[in-house]
């Protein structure tokens, strides 16, 4: 009994097998065939090219269709024409012994009603390429309503191809209980997404190496000019309040300097290079382990070998000289699993290496606008909001409640809030007055992509910018919140522009003659039994100058908040965190961000706190520092293992 008749195959296939001169099933026919066959069940499985990728779908689908039944039951999308013929032959080669099956390739550069001719005669299984198949389908020349199966093969190639409206499109006309399997070489984040948009708990296949590309890494570029790339930096960071990342610079000196400049800005920060002891080293690492770094500022050589898991962004403050060396700076995120994003600060001088890059790693670049002021602050007000929600309290505190209630008595909840997140917005405000916005433009980039750029500056003056409460947590990525608000607002291709979202929340345009019915149409919808909320937002999205055109020099810093921290990751430094990075004295966690004060206690004074003014308000160009509000309570939560 060889191999292929412990799968479970029926008599007919193994029997076209024999014919085929297959001896043994490869690895994902062998992983992939079993557990197609034995359930009813959406799928994902990963194999490089030439490992019988065909067979792993090809058998089971042909046992699992019914002959007597003519309707079209099965849809395979595949790339191109040659493999659309290619898997079209494959199945009529591995079908031959069963009776009634009839197979259909359906593609462009032939005559589609010959297609649709063959198709109406009873096609079980269409083999089609994805544009050919929409064209079909806006013809009413086929029907896809009731097929069981759906098989992407290929996927990443499709994708690469441009296919993402195609296959959406598609696949929205395909029944929700069919079973959808997805094959792919590489796992881009594109295909990531198609599977979490359009699959249910797919069990995965993975032959080889997974991602040998880094695939769930997407890479953002923002241009900047030379002069602002360290501004820049500060204000993805701040962007980002969960930032947990690995900021790589050409030489040993710029790695020093960099993370000198975050640490004395109120950032926690640390370099890793080379002049540095081993000893140093391994106390950066342990604390970046930690959790005591957010932002690990390293040289490459340096940064080699870093298998640090969660990592949310690589920064390319610098793009390398070696541009293959870019995948493997990016590769530090995205790991096991995760999603990670590979952000480059580039300079209109260097615009032409992103494209040389784009080849290497078989991606698309996403050009993004540096947030302006008024975005980060409220994103770092969102985050706070939420972290105020999620904070858990510790009762020592009920000793002094009385005596604040009796302080705060006479307020409302509604004039409590306000009066708490004032706190930390009259400091943002005061500051993004002086901000100036400091993205530069690359026009020639934006035609490049189908997809219209989210980070452009599209629509900029004139547009509305609204703030609505759903967002990744909700499994929205740009792309999906643009689909949803297109189709629940009953809106043009381009009519939604700038979309980005944050983890509850994102911000998108339309232009001004949409807002009143954006308002009216989202504030009455539910999202799975959630009501939508959308304001407007002040920000117009970027792109324009600051309302009173000062250009400060100063940056935003935006309020230097905690994250990093998360759960159970930061606690009371014992050590003094070896090499590289400023450290402070005292014992208590360094609330990445602000420098900490001389005394280890707790800082008295919640909010407010010390001093919650930006330092040098008006001169300086540091970001204000992170007062100790409880955005960042000092205290930590959980003991740390050591
Ligand atoms: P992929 O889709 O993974 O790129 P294919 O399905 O096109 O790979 O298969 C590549 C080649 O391997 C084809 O010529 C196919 O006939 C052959 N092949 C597939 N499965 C087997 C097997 N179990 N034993 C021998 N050859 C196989
Ligand atoms: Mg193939």
């Amino acid at each position: 009994m060889n191999k292929f008749e412990q799968l479970g195959l029926s008599e007919s296939l193994l029997k076209a097998i024999l014919d085929l001169g297959f001896e043994n099933p490869s690895e994902v026919q062998e992983k992939a065939i079993p557990l197609l066959l034995e359930k009813d069940t959406d799928m994902v499985a990963l194999a490089q090219t030439g490992t019988g990728k065909t067979a792993a779908f090809g058998f089971p689908v042909i046992q699992k269709i019914d002959a007597n039944n003519r309707n079209t039951q099965a849809l395979i999308l595949s790339p191109t024409r040659e493999l659309c013929l290619q898997i079209t032959n494959e199945l009529k080669n591995y079908s031959k012994y069963e009776k009634g099956i009839n197979v259909v390739a359906v593609y462009g550069g032939a005559s589609i009603t010959e297609q649709a001719r063959d198709i109406k005669r009873g096609a079980q299984i269409i083999v089609a390429t994805p544009g050919r198949m929409q064209d079909m389908i806006n013809r009413g020349l086929v029907n896809i309503t009731g097929i069981n199966y759906c098989i992407l093969d290929e996927a990443d190639e499709m994708l690469n191809m441009g296919f993402y409206e195609d296959i959406v499109n598609i696949l929205s006309t395909t029944p929700d209980d069919k079973n959808t399997w997805l094959f792919s070489a590489t796992m881009p984040a594109e295909v990531a997404r198609i599977g979490k948009q359009f699959m249910t708990d797919p069990v995965e296949v993975t032959v080889g190496a997974k991602n040998s590309g880094s695939s769930t890494v997407s890479h953002e570029f923002y241009l900047v000019n030379a002069r602002d790339r360290y501004e820049a930096l500060k204000r993805l960071a701040d962007a980002n309040p969960d930032i947990f990342s690995v900021v790589f610079c050409r030489t040993k000196r710029d790695t020093q300097a960099v993370a000198e400049k975050l640490v004395e800005d109120g950032y926690s920060a640390a370099a890793l290079h080379g002049d540095l002891s081993q000893a140093q080293r391994d106390g950066v690492m342990k604390s970046f382990r930690g959790r005591q770094i957010q932002m690990l500022v390293a040289t490459d050589v340096a940064a080699r070998g870093i298998d640090v898991d969660n990592i949310t962004h690589v920064v390319n403050y610098q793009l390398p000289d070696e541009i293959e060396t870019y995948n493997h700076r990016s590769g530090r995120t995205g790991r096991a699993g995760r999603l990670g994003t590979s952000i480059v600060i580039v300079t209109k001088s260097e615009l032409r290496k992103i494209s040389s890059i784009e080849r290497i790693i078989k991606q698309k670049f996403e050009e993004k606008t540096i947030p302006s002021g008024i975005e980060i602050c409220e994103i770092q007000l969102l985050h706070l909001a939420n972290k105020i929600k999620d904070t858990e309290v510790d009762h020592e505190i009920d000793n002094y409640l009385p005596a604040i209630t009796n302080v705060l008595e006479d307020l409302t909840k509604d004039e409590l809030i306000k009066k708490i997140v004032s706190v930390e917005f009259n400091r943002f405000i005061a500051y993004y007055k002086k901000n100036r916005d400091i993205s530069s433009q690359s026009g020639d980039r934006r035609e490049r992509d189908s997809a219209p750029r989210e980070g452009g500056n599209t629509g900029g003056g004139g547009a509305t910018r609204y703030f609505v409460n759903i967002g990744s947590r909700d499994n929205f990525d740009w792309m999906s919140l643009k689909d949803y608000l297109k189709e629940t607002l009953d809106l043009g291709r381009d009519d939604v522009f700038k979309v980005d979202v944050k983890e509850g929340f994102s911000f998108f345009n339309t232009d001004p003659e949409h807002t009143d019915k954006v308002m009216e149409v989202l504030n009455n919808v539910q999202l799975e039994g959630r009501r939508i909320n959308v304001e407007i937002s002040k920000n117009d999205g970027g792109g324009r100058r600051d309302h009173n055109g000062r250009s400060s020099g100063g940056g935003f810093g935006g309020g230097r908040s905690g994250g990093g921290r998360r759960e159970g990751s930061f606690a009371p430094r014992r050590e003094g965190s070896g090499g590289g990075f400023k450290s402070d004295r005292n014992a208590a966690p360094r609330e990445g961000g602000f420098r900490s004060d001389r005394n280890s206690a707790p800082r008295e004074g919640g909010f407010g706190g010390r001093n919650s003014a930006p330092r040098g308000e008006g001169s300086s160009d540091r970001a204000p520092r992170r007062s100790e509000s409880f955005g960042d309570s000092p205290r930590p939560r959980r003991p740390r293992r050591d």
